[in-house]
């Protein structure tokens, strides 16, 4: 199978699952059968992260490379008389993302109920509320329902979630659309990582995170177990190359290769990723001629901003997959990015030795 219709075909699969943050336990499922005939051993720990380590040829030193395996999602928050839902978010999920769109929730028992989130009708909205965006408390979830009773009867209750219910889609050239691409492409890619990384001289651990969107949980339970010599995160990141934003602001492009992150988040919730580790990064991608893109990003963060405090500190950096209208249902991103994700990845693990990382680490002055 080709590298292109491998990776899509993961890709295809990992996203038609619902996992939003706390509810991992379906792509867990996956990653588990994917990654399996790549790493010696494999665990599931208490939150749920799943932890697989390839062993390293010296038998000295770690190296944590993490994905997330939750998206964005509604927790259903109140059911009303006449049937519909009301919801809260799980995860950065704005408003104007979620009007109009089909959304799908699986019940307890395992059943699937289809819904949409409406909105009042214009012709009855006034002037100046048709100009805004809805806040998350006048949104609802219609699930074809017209009493409370009907809802209990399909299995849904308070606390069920929900996700954007969409397919993945083909576009021009190597480019696709659909939900949750943030981040089951970085598990993508790490399974791919996996499944190339042929002999590493020091012990990788993948570690397909839970809880991310929610505050980096699964990244930082995960560390502690491992207490890794350095980390990289695999996840997306802002494509700004469309139409009202200006070229300053184009942080990363699809199709130019994997971003590698100088700095992201504000402050006290990002990262500055660790000179050693992008130096590291830049020359791998040279010396294999691996297409990439630096990037000191506005916003957002990922598993590596938590990594790298714990315990005394770890290097850590990130790279990631440029997607365009992250944390909609429509994000697009483009597959030879993908694949080339894996690649650095995979040349970076395989470059690692324990001396390196004992350097990297931190050196007794006097
Ligand atoms: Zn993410």
């Amino acid at each position: 199978m080709s590298w292109r219709s491998e990776l899509l075909s993961w890709l295809k699969e990992l996203t038609s699952i619902p996992g939003p943050s706390g509810r991992e336990d379906q792509v867990r499922e996956v990653v588990t059968r994917l990654i399996k005939p790549n790493v010696d051993k494999l665990w599931v720990d208490t939150l749920g992260n799943l932890v697989g380590l390839k062993r390293g040829s010296t038998g000295e030193g770690r190296l944590m490379i993490a994905a997330h395996m939750d998206e964005i999602g509604l927790f259903v928050s109140h059911i009303e008389d006449d049937g519909y839902l009301r919801v809260l978010p799980i995860g950065g999920l704005p408003e104007r993302a979620l009007i109009y769109q089909r959304v799908v929730l699986r019940t307890r028992d395992g059943r699937l109920v289809r819904g949409v989130i409406g909105l009042k009708p214009p012709h009855v909205a006034k002037p100046e509320e048709l100009q805004k965006v809805p806040e998350m408390r006048e949104l609802f979830v219609d699930i074809g329902a017209s009493s409370r009773e009907e809802v209990e009867k399909a299995g849904v209750r308070v606390g069920d979630v929900l996700v954007f219910d969409r397919e993945i889609a083909e576009m021009l050239g190597d480019r696709v659309t659909g939900k949750a691409f943030d981040d089951r492409v970085g598990l993508v890619a790490m399974i791919k990582a996996a499944q190339m990384i042929a002999s590493p001289k020091v012990d990788v651990y993948f570690v397909a995170t839970v809880q991310e969107e929610v505050g980096l949980k699964g990244a930082r339970t995960s560390a502690f177990a491992i207490s890794p010599d350095a980390a990289i995160a695999i996840d997306v990141t802002i494509a700004s190359d469309v139409p009202g934003v200006s070229k300053a602001e184009w942080y990363t492009r699809l199709g130019k290769g994997p971003a590698i992150k100088i700095a992201d988040g504000r402050g006290a919730t990002g990262l500055i990723a660790h000179p050693k580790i992008v130096e590291a990064l830049i020359n791998v991608a040279e010396k294999y001629k691996v297409p990439y893109q630096l990037e000191v990003a506005a916003g957002g963060t990922t598993d590596a901003s938590i990594i790298a405090l714990n315990e005394e500190g770890v290097p850590a950096g990130t790279v990631s997959v440029p997607t365009r209208y992250i944390h909609s249902p429509v994000e697009v991103l483009d597959l030879n990015d993908v694949y080339n994700t894996a690649l650095l990845v995979e040349y970076f693990a395989e470059e690692v030795t324990p001396e390196w990382l004992r350097e990297v680490k931190g050196r007794v002055i006097k």
